[in-house]
């Protein structure tokens, strides 16, 4: 159940109008790691979990990040007060109303026509908000590392904000909202602290001889730290195919008769290695007038150097002739036709 109480989480005060830091802070609003993303995440993380501790902190939390999402909604609504009012009443100049929209360099204009003004669910660069946002699995041990991650990106974001904007009111309560990221980064990682055998996620046991093991697969600028040491893992300095031991090919048991279409098809594409075909790219248009002007049957000229250049220089109103000689039913003139 929900209640609604028409007060905010956090008080905020805003100094001026400023459509273009509105725009940026949708990325908030409507983007990947805003506030409508991490409500939905917990929220749908929350309905389907068992354990009484998770559900309780996963939808204290989205109902939390719910309130983020009133909080920044309002704040870019009250930055597009002014522009709002213009626009539906259009008292100004078209150009004075366009700058006021424009100016500082920012495209809110752009979100500022199409949704009048008022916080759409969209990234700071238009984009809808999408479900695809949330990357739940419904595997605790890896749904927790994934919002842990969620919040470490929503602080930044926060921080990125904070950094671009000197209005002491939007400041103090993107503080507030960053701050509150933080929190809820501690208590998602104790959650999963507190699941026995967390790591690896899942059930399922690694496979022993690959689990502590570190390839160095990309050469030149080797830096040996506590990710490859010899303290945790086997450091293997020139890996080799087949670290299984076979000889790293691939193959199939394929039943009789698919291995006998499989064979007809590799026979059917075979690339014969002992041609050297022109490309189009070689002999540009002249091939394929030289093609087109060569009657059935006759084959066609090989595309000599000499030729291919000739023809290259009025090679259009040729071919659009014999094209247009061809088109036109017998009896009939071009002229009539056309
Ligand atoms: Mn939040
Ligand atoms: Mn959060």
């Amino acid at each position: 159940m929900f209640k609604h109480i028409k007060k905010l989480q956090y008080t905020v005060r805003v100094a001026a109008p400023n459509p273009g830091l509105a725009n940026l802070l949708l990325e908030q609003f409507g983007g990947p790691q805003g506030e409508l993303a991490a409500a939905c995440r917990y929220f749908t993380q929350g309905i389907g979990e068992d354990d009484p501790g998770r559900k309780d902190l996963l939808l204290d939390i989205a109902t939390e990040e719910l309130s983020h999402l009133e909080i920044i909604g309002t704040i870019i609504a009250l930055l597009n007060k002014g522009a709002k009012g213009d626009l539906a009443e259009g008292i100004d100049k078209e150009a004075t109303l366009y700058r006021s929209l424009t100016g500082g360099g920012n495209d809110s204009h752009i979100t500022s026509l199409l949704y009048g003004g008022g916080p759409a669910l969209v990234n700071s660069a238009g984009a809808p908000w999408t479900a695809a946002y949330i990357d739940t699995i419904g595997e605790p041990t890896a749904d927790l590392r994934s919002n842990i991650a969620a919040e470490a990106r929503a602080k930044i974001i926060y921080e990125r904000l904070i950094n671009i904007t000197d209005d002491p009111g939007i400041k103090d309560a993107l503080g507030f909202l960053m701050t509150r990221e933080v929190s809820h980064q501690q208590s998602f990682e104790k959650a999963l602290y507190a699941i026995h055998n967390n790591f690896p996620p899942g059930k399922t046991p690694p496979v022993p001889e690959f689990a502590n093991v570190y390839y160095n697969t990309s050469s030149g600028g080797e830096v040996r730290g506590p990710w490859n040491s010899d303290k945790n893992f086997t450091y293997v300095a020139d890996p080799q195919p087949g670290v299984d031991g076979g000889d790293g090919g691939a193959s199939v048991a394929l039943p009789s008769k698919q291995q006998t279409t499989a064979q007809a098809m590799a026979a059917r594409t075979r690339s014969d290695i002992g041609t050297d075909p022109i490309t189009g790219a070689e002999v540009g248009g002249a091939k394929a007038i030289i093609e087109k002007q060569t009657p059935p049957g006759q084959a066609a000229a090989a595309p000599k150097k000499k030729a291919a250049i000739a023809i290259k220089v009025k090679p259009a109103t040729k071919a659009k002739a014999s094209a247009k000689d061809k088109a036109v039913p017998k009896g009939k003139t071009a002229a009539k036709k056309k």
